[in-house]
């Protein structure tokens, strides 16, 4: 048999098995357009190799002219698939110069057919038997048609858009495919150009073989898309064997992990989930989160899974609110959320760990109580140390009031009563009872425990300063201390605990008067002032006593420091606490003359968030 038909049959043979195979592969995975453009590049090639050897085997010049015109055909679809190979593979390739390719290749092909014999020759004269290799083949002898020169643009205008391709990807670091699927294309391309060009305009006698050069390029493309199915096939079982490790680390996770889908639905849940919220795996799985959401905010959960994909980033959830889960049961568990995106070939998952903090929250609370009870014995302490001033300060009234109901029984006892003047006595006694009873009023606010509180008032820190100083009145008369007060005017209230602020007061005075107590009386002042500015009011007590050595100014702070012989160092530590569970700060300073100072500044209300108070 011939070598010509053997070598042309092997080409065509080697090109549809390809187009035939990757058909097949298409059918099955239709979204794979790849494999459908490829087939038809092979297919196109196989054509292509059919009709050369039917040019090669031409008898005749009219015979040839029809060939090589119906050539142009599989020619098109060639390029045209070729295009759009690149442009879909390779993600390169300016789309401009597409276009303007394919676009003249689709008049070139027009004018083939509108021009006889072909658009390649005006005429082809006769048929020259070439030996070639041992072997006869047709070559047409004829006058070339100058409009073939438009192909060769088309073609030259093709292969710039396969070199910059192939630039943009190797610059994109894939030198693989920028060499097999853009270097073999732009090569073998210019091959196909030079030789159909070269034996066109008689420049080389030879019968056309460009189908062997798309032979080359049906090889490298076809290599590289088994060489991807190849890795992708490996890829997906390490997929497989990464999302099985996975599934093992959720299982074994000591939260409760669950997974949601962009729909909110679940699509994973471990051991731990079915503990925390009391469902049985089968029953959370493919069900809306929000089943595991407490009623009283499920329909503004949508809301934040919405806001969330919009922006999905690993964090926690509802930053500063408190969050609760609901178990099948309906009770709720108060749980901390930490959410993580996971971007899948699926889309976009939602990776939620949840701990259940229950046993923490009774912990706090068990903290709290035992914080309020010292803080309620620190002020028992300290109102103990007024408890003989104020028995003085309740004997005067009461002793008023005796002296004046004992006058008011002797008016009454004679006959011509003086009216106006019993009036002036009960006034007398209404008013030292009023008096009795503040003093009353202010200790049992004071001594009462309560409850931690939950709800804070607002607080006007220059009338508590008034009534704690009111309080103190006959404690500081007793042990001769003045005391000044410099209260800024039209002080903004803070918001707090009004008993727990006083509290801090009392023993910030307490404490002053007792440094001042070696001192002479005339030097024993004491001066309260408040102020505000930067959305904070600042208290400050300034005494004139020890002051505080620099070494100790974060000491005294400490719970059961004490100087003091009877002293049981909680006064200072407790008002830290009251301080920072207002958010606020207590410091001292040492004054430049005599004694220290100690400041406390808070939030003015709806500056700073207040957090529940909880002593
Ligand atoms: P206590 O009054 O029972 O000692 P505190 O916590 O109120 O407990 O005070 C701790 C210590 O801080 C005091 O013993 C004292 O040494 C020091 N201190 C407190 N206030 C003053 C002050 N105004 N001047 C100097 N030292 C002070």
């Amino acid at each position: 048999m011939s070598w010509i038909t053997v070598l042309w049959s092997i080409n065509v043979g080697a090109c549809l098995t390809l187009a035939v195979m990757y058909l097949a592969v298409w059918s099955r995975e239709r979204e794979s357009w790849l494999y459908l453009i490829f087939s038809c590049i092979a297919a196109a090639a196989a054509f292509i190799a059919v009709f050369e050897l039917q040019l090669i085997r031409a008898d005749t010049s009219e015979e040839y002219g029809a060939i090589l015109r119906w050539r142009a055909l599989p020619v098109w679809v060639l390029v045209l698939s070729l295009v759009g190979f690149t442009r879909l593979y390779l993600r390169a390739g300016r789309s401009w110069l597409a276009w303007s390719a394919c676009s003249l290749k689709t008049l070139t092909l027009i004018l083939n057919f509108v021009f006889t014999p072909n658009l390649y020759y005006l005429e082809i004269t006769a048929l020259r038997q070439l030996s070639w290799g041992g072997e006869e083949a047709s070559i047409a002898l004829g006058t070339p048609n100058p409009w073939s020169l438009l192909n060769q643009v088309t073609l030259l205008l093709l292969l710039v858009f396969f070199a910059d391709a192939t630039i943009t990807v190797w610059r994109r670091g894939d030198r693989q495919r920028a060499l097999i699927v853009g270097g073999t294309t732009t090569f073998f391309g210019a091959i196909v150009m030079a030789q159909f060009a070269l034996v066109v305009w008689g420049i080389i006698q030879a019968p056309f073989f460009g189908s062997f050069a798309y032979l080359g390029i049906v090889v490298a493309l076809g290599y590289q898309l088994s060489d991807d199915a190849v890795r992708a096939a490996h890829l997906a079982s390490e997929l497989q064997i990464g999302e099985e490790r996975f599934r093992r680390v959720v299982e074994a996770a000591p939260n409760a992990m669950i997974m949601v889908n962009q729909e909110g639905q679940i699509t994973l849940a471990n051991q731990q989930a079915e503990k925390t919220f009391g469902y049985p795996r089968e029953e959370l799985l493919g069900r809306p989160i929000e089943m595991l959401v407490p009623e009283r905010v499920r329909s503004g959960h949508r809301g934040f899974r919405h806001d969330y994909l919009c922006d999905p980033q690993a964090r926690p959830m509802g930053a500063g609110r408190e969050l609760f889960g609901r178990r099948k049961d309906g009770s709720e568990v108060p749980v901390e959320i930490g959410l993580s995106p996971i971007h899948t070939s699926k889309g976009l998952l939602v990776l939620a760990s949840i701990v259940d903090i229950t046993e923490r929250k009774l912990a706090e609370l068990e903290a709290a109580r035992q914080r309020h009870d010292l803080a309620h014995l620190a002020r028992v302490t300290a109102l103990g140390e007024l408890s003989s001033s104020l028995a003085h300060e309740l004997t005067h009234p009461l002793t008023a009031i005796l002296s004046n109901a004992q006058a008011a029984q002797r008016f009454l006892a004679d006959d011509d009563v003086d009216l106006d003047e019993v009036r002036e006595i009960l006034n007398d006694i209404v008013t030292q009872d009023q008096r009795a009873g503040e003093v009353i009023h202010g200790l049992r606010q004071l001594l009462k425990k309560g409850e931690p509180q939950k709800h804070c008032d607002d607080v006007d820190l220059n009338e508590a300063i008034r009534d704690v100083v009111q309080l103190m009145r006959s404690d500081l008369i007793n042990r001769n201390v003045t005391v000044d007060t410099d209260l800024a005017q039209n002080l903004p209230a803070v918001t707090g605990d009004r008993v727990q602020l006083q509290q801090v007061l009392l023993n910030l005075a307490l404490n002053g008067c007792e440094a001042m107590g070696d001192y002479n009386s005339s030097e024993r002042r004491l001066l309260i002032a408040s102020q505000w500015e930067n959305g904070a009011v600042q208290v400050s007590v300034a005494d004139c006593g020890s002051g505080i050595p620099e070494e100790k100014m974060q000491q005294v702070f400490e719970r059961f420091f004490t100087t003091k012989k009877e002293g049981m160092g909680l006064g200072l530590s407790v008002c830290r606490t009251i301080i920072d569970a207002h958010r606020g700060k207590i410091w001292a300073t040492n004054n430049a003359g005599c004694g220290a100072t100690f400041h406390f500044s808070l939030p003015i209300v709806g500056v700073g968030k207040q957090a529940v108070i909880t002593d």
